[in-house]
């Protein structure tokens, strides 16, 4: 059933109400996350963590004693979708756009190596289609991206690749993207979260 989830958002900064939107207007209650309670104080059945900035993102959830339990949630399984700078918390390394040195990432659930603003930072913003998974024709919108530099689980399945590059993954509960969603008409991509992961 598409319409009787219950989806956290994170919602300390960034692209969340967005997200909000629609996956309200496909029938699912969600709730904005800006504080510990907001997590401990009811069973979510997926959780959002939206496009923005990833560092501050990071420094928030430390700041308001969210980061461990946010952590533990996703890892015990806790359905996730996580656009751009939130696919960045999620990696377990990033490597920025100009060297190939890893840094440690934040949450470090998805055994993956992400590369910030890997299109450069200034002229980082496109509009392209390809396909997810076995959704066909998706407008991806990338907003000073990153994309999946390498894979280091054979269990985290490619789902979008542009022009080469890996910009969409599965890793058990985890759906991770480059782009932006929640930024255009298209709820495909919600639907599979609420539909396939949640
Ligand atoms: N460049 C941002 C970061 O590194 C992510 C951009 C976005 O979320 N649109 O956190």
């Amino acid at each position: 059933m598409l319409n009787n989830k219950t989806i956290g958002v994170l919602a300390l900064q960034g692209a969340f109400i967005e997200h909000i939107h629609m996956l309200e207007s496909l029938g699912a209650t969600c709730y904005e996350i800006r504080q510990l309670s907001d997590l401990t104080i009811r069973k979510y059945d997926g959780i959002v963590l939206p496009g923005g900035e990833s560092t501050t993102q990071t420094n928030l959830l430390k700041k308001l004693d969210i980061f461990d339990y946010l952590q533990k949630l996703i890892s015990d399984g806790l359905p996730v979708l996580a656009t751009c700078a939130g696919a960045i918390l999620l990696a377990d390394n990033i490597c920025d756009n100009t060297t190939e040195a890893l840094h440690p990432g934040h949450l470090q659930t998805l055994p993956v190596t992400i590369r910030r603003n890997a299109y450069g930072r200034q002229l980082g913003s496109f509009t392209t289609t390809s396909d997810f998974g076995p959704i066909k024709n998706v407008s991806m919108t990338f907003i000073r991206a990153p994309y999946f530099n390498s894979i280091e689980s054979p269990d985290v399945k490619v789902l979008s690749t542009v022009d080469d590059h890996v910009v969409a993954v599965r890793y058990q509960n985890q759906v991770a993207l480059s782009f932006h969603p929640e930024v255009t008409e298209d709820t495909r991509i919600h639907e599979y979260f609420l539909q396939e992961v949640c």
